[in-house]
């Protein structure tokens, strides 16, 4: 079965296609010119909608659109960056800045450890409809960078029963343990119940 990806992040699409690697999974802008998309939700679900279906509707319903919206939370900081984390320090910002900012927020309270918890929220947006899933990985952020593995927060964030950041550890240990491979599980269960 063939699903185009709603992405064109390289991080993202690298782990959703290890983990789906029982699908044929594309992203779009393998399909169609890349076209910009407004991700005015409220939430990581309302987000993967609108991508999931700015995308389907652009391929005119031809195939199965998955997205996925996600990002980093910190309780102490009103779970900020939420939805906000891709442009935390600014509309173009680059990953590294945006894990600079979060580091600097931390860094301007004294704090050098804290809660935090990642959230994938995916859509699929097929003929029968949209369909959601969410996932969580919980665990803290640091006030400093350690390791380049995974991509974005990463390098910042120590998962729940471990003693090192997923930018240390083995890219393995994160795809069986993180919020968008929990979703992404989900999400297979849905796939498999509506492939025909
Ligand atoms: P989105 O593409 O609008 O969903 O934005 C997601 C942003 O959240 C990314 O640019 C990253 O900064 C952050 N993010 C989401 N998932 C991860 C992850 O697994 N590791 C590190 N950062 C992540």
């Amino acid at each position: 079965m063939k699903i185009v990806l709603a992405s064109g992040n390289i991080g993202k699409v690298k782990e959703i296609r290890d983990i789906l690697r029982d699908f044929e999974v594309i992203p779009y802008s393998e399909i169609i010119k890349p076209f910009e998309i407004v991700e005015n939700g409220k939430t990581f679900k309302e987000n993967a909608i609108i991508k999931a279906k700015a995308v389907y509707d652009k391929l005119n319903g031809k195939y199965f659109v998955l997205a996925d919206d996600s990002g980093i939370s910190v309780p102490i900081l009103k779970n900020a960056p939420g939805i906000y984390s891709k442009r935390y320090a600014g509309d173009n910002a680059s990953d590294k800045d945006n894990l600079n900012k979060l580091i600097h927020e931390l860094k301007k309270r004294g704090l050098k450890r804290t809660k935090a918890f990642y959230t994938a929220a995916t859509a699929l947006a097929t003929p029968y409809g949209v369909f959601t899933t969410h996932g969580f990985m919980r665990g803290e952020v640091i006030d400093e960078a350690r390791g380049n593995k995974g991509f974005g927060y990463d390098p910042m964030f120590i998962p729940k029963g471990f003693d090192k950041t997923l930018g240390e550890l083995d890219e393995s240990i994160k795809q069986k343990i993180s919020h968008r491979f929990k979703a992404l599980e989900l999400m297979k269960i849905i796939l498999t119940t509506i492939k025909f």
